[in-house]
This record gives structure tokens, C-alpha cells and sequence, in this order.
């Protein structure tokens, strides 16, 4: 262990000392000096373990391939957890980003700032809703989300309405309001006090959603599908009629789209598909292609009750997010993903339910567009580490779902490549 603290002491002064392209070098020599289980067992060393890490580390990556220090090749159906929709490395956004960071990387929110104009004014002409505020992670949308709503139902009522309805199985984030959201225990075991004013109903239950809502209900707090929670499918109608509830009783329809939007749906946001326009909506993980961002859109009615001083974020939105943001979303609408999302999910559904014929351990595929769960009737766990051996990244989503969310960029023969070795891997048994 001293031997490889050593080794980077010295690569640190080394590099300081040479040239950007030695530099490169240096790094590259650093993985054959520094084996993986040293990079591992500093890992422990010094970064908090809120993560159980499976045993690699990755140093590049191009479209859906990924390289581990010992120069392995992965084919990438995780995408950062539904983030990299453009591949890795993409051209647009790599090149986007240098050319910001010569330029201004940050100048705050006391100003105006042009790349920000810009970019927001792209997402809303292609969205329903009419504002936007930026921030910088999921959690972070889905703050000033709940933020917005208890302002303006305060705002209207007196005071009188500011509690929150949210879904069992959902999940929003992990700071204090958003785990408060996020109805699921696990995420809430050890952090008593929760905050007050949320209250959890059953998903895709129209009877509960109406009977819970109060003259005090501010909102309700959705996700057009639930990712975390296992991949959970509404009914086709579910959405129409809790918009219509909503609208009867007075309260705001938010969605959680932070990992559902940006295409990964097959529709820039997953409820254009729902045939509604919901008053709040947040986004996130694929904004940036990798670069973290975050959004609240909402309509012009509901945004006016945040006003100077209400909200704020100190990165949220600097130049150098709104380039690599951008990008993303002019590359994603140039290269036509969404409608290539859409063909490559059907196609890959269909063979992943062929699949399910073969193996009784199949419980269930379901999803909609690049976002597909396969729930199985034993846990999952083992059955991705062995396709991480073959040189394949899935994703769970829960104890028992494996999760596909592959960059929207993947072909007909890379799906193909994946089932093939998610066949292998089922027939052997986890
Ligand atoms: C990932 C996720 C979040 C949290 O996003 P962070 O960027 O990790 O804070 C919130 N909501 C949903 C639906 C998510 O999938």
C-alpha cells in the first residue's frame, strides 16, 4: 500500500514537471505500475462507502464501449445508470465542453449568461412547459420541485395548503425532502426525523390517489414510470386520470422524469406519451451526456411563485453545464435517436421476451422505449457479475430486476451481443 501511495506521489510530481502529452503516458504507465486490487484498496482508504462497487475501474470509453486499468472491453448497457444516452465520448459534447471551459466556465446567477438563454429556450420549445431552473443533480430537481409547489400552494391559500402526495416504490432522491419523497423505507432506515407534510399511496391506484387528497394537499409527485422501483409500468390511462383529478381538486401534477426524459422513453418526455401536460416536471441524469445538470420546467403560472430570493443554486446552469447540455440535446435531435430509441426498444423487447420462453426463471419483461426491466423469480446479483466477467455491464433495479438502459445509441447487432451472453450466463443458472 505505501508502495502504490508512493507511486502516485511521484507520477504527481512527474506530471508537474512535464508536458500535457507525457503526462498521458505517465497515466498510462500508472495502471501497469498500480494493479486494479490497489486502486481498490485505496479506494477504501479514503473515499466514505455509500456504495457496494463491483471489483473494476474504468479508465475510457468510446460509444458503448468501456476499458478497465487492465485494457478488458466492456459492452455498456448501464450508461452510468441511464446517463451517457449518447455514448461515451461523444465528439459533440467532448468537443462542446473544451471549447466552453477556453472560454468561461463560471460567472453565477447574479448574472445573465448566454449559453443558459440559450439552451433553455431549445428545451422549451421542445417541451410543453413554458420555464425552466437549473441545478445540478436529480435530488436537486426534485427539491426546488417541491419547493415551487409548497410556494404556490402557500402562496394561494393562506398558508393552508403544503403537504405532498407521493407514490409507494417511488424513488426522488437522497437529501432530506427527497428521500422524504421517496416511498420506499430502506431509503429512510436512520434518518429520523423526516420532514413533515408527505404522505404515500399506492402506485398506479387511482381510488387511493383520490381518497388521500385533502384540502391541504399542495401536489402529487410521480414518476411517469417507475425506474428504481423495479420498472414499473402504469396503466395506459392512469395519467389522464390523475391529471383530470388534479385539475377537479386543485392541486399540481409533478413528474419525476429524471431518468425517464431525454429520449429514454422513446418520446423526449415520457408523458408526451400519456397525452398530458403535468404542471411540474424535473430531469437530470441524461442532460448533460455524463456532465451533471439538472432542471425544473413548470408552466408560466406555477413558475411565477418562485421569485428573486425564493430558489437558488450557486452552479446551477453555469456555461459550462449549458454547453455540454446543448450539445447533448442538439446531438440527440441530429442523430434522430429518440425514433431510433423507440425501434431498437421494441426490437429489444421482443427478443428479451423470446428469452423468457426459454427460461422459466423469466418472470417478466416489461418497460417502455431503452428503459426494460426483466423481473426473475431469484435475485439478480450473481447473474451480473457474471455477465460483467463476459464482458457485459447490466444494471438491477431492486433485488430481483435486472435493468436495461443502454445509450440510445446501441445497434441491432450490440442488443443481439447482449442477449447472447444474458442467454449463456441464465443457462448455466445464477
Ligand atoms: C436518479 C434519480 C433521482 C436522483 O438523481 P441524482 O442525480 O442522483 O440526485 C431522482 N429521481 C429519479 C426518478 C431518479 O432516477
Amino acid at each position: 500500500m505505501r508502495y502504490c501511495l508512493r507511486c502516485l506521489r511521484i507520477a504527481a510530481l512527474v506530471q508537474k514537471l512535464l508536458s500535457k502529452s507525457i503526462n498521458y503516458y505517465l497515466k498510462e504507465a500508472l495502471y501497469i505500475i498500480m494493479n486494479k486490487e490497489e486502486w481498490m484498496s485505496l479506494s477504501d482508504q479514503c473515499i466514505m462507502g455509500t456504495y457496494k462497487r463491483f471489483p473494476v475501474v474504468f479508465t475510457s470509453g468510446k460509444g458503448m464501449k468501456l476499458w478497465d486499468t487492465d485494457g478488458r472491453e466492456y459492452l455498456d448497457f448501464v450508461a452510468g445508470i441511464a446517463v451517457c444516452s449518447l455514448g461515451h465520448a461523444h465528439p459533440a459534447v467532448s468537443e462542446a465542453i473544451k471549447n466552453q471551459a477556453d472560454k468561461l466556465i463560471h460567472v453565477s446567477n447574479l448574472y445573465h449568461i448566454d449559453t443558459q438563454i440559450e439552451y433553455a429556450r431549445l428545451l422549451i420549445q421542445q417541451t410543453a412547459l413554458d420555464k425552466v431552473f437549473f441545478c445540478n443533480s436529480g435530488a436537486e430537481a426534485n427539491e426546488g420541485a417541491i419547493k415551487l409547489a409548497k410556494k404556490y400552494g402557500n402562496d394561494r391559500s393562506g398558508g393552508l395548503k403544503n403537504e405532498i402526495i407521493t407514490m409507494i416504490g417511488s424513488f426522488h432522491g437522497r437529501t432530506m425532502a427527497t428521500i422524504t419523497a421517496t416511498g420506499q423505507d430502506k431509503f429512510h432506515k436512520g434518518f429520523n426525523p423526516l420532514l413533515a407534510g408527505f404522505q404515500y399511496i399506492p402506485f398506479n391506484d387511482l381510488a387511493a390517489l383520490e381518497k388521500a387528497i385533502s384540502t391541504s394537499t399542495c401536489a402529487v409527485m410521480i414518476e411517469p414510470i417507475q425506474a428504481e422501483g423495479g420498472i414499473r409500468v402504469p396503466d395506459s390511462d392512469y395519467f389522464k386520470n390523475v391529471r383530470r383529478l388534479c385539475d377537479e381538486k386543485d392541486i399540481l401534477l409533478i413528474l419525476d422524469e429524471v431518468q425517464v426524459g431525454m429520449g429514454r422513453t422513446g418520446t423526449l418526455l415520457a408523458h408526451e406519451q400519456d397525452g398530458i401536460v403535468p404542471d411540474i416536471v424535473t430531469m437530470a441524469k441524461a442532460m448533460g451526456n455524463g456532465f451533471p445538470i439538472g432542471a425544473v420546467l413548470a408552466k408560466d403560472c406555477v413558475a411565477t411563485a418562485f421569485e428573486p430570493g425564493s430558489h437558488a443554486s450557486t452552479f446551477g446552469g453555469n456555461p459550462l453545464a449549458m454547453a455540454a447540455a446543448k450539445a447533448t440535446l442538439e446531438a440527440l435531435l441530429a442523430e434522430d435517436l429518440i425514433s431510433k430509441c423507440r425501434l431498437r426498444g421494441s426490437y429489444f423487447m421482443n427478443i428479451l421476451n423470446e428469452l423468457g420462453k426459454k427460461h422459466p426463471v423469466i418472470r417478466e419483461v416489461r418497460g417502455r422505449g431503452l428503459l426494460i426491466g426483466m423481473e426473475l423469480d431469484c435475485e439478480v446479483a450473481g447473474i451480473i457479475k457474471k455477465c460483467m466477467d463476459r464482458g457485459l455491464l447490466i444494471a438491477s433495479a431492486g433485488p430481483q430486476v435486472l435493468r436495461f438502459v443502454p445509450p440510445l445509441i446501441v445497434s441491432e447487432p450490440e442488443i443481439d451481443r447482449c442477449i447472447e451472453i444474458l442467454d449463456d450466463v441464465l443457462r448455466e443458472g445464477a
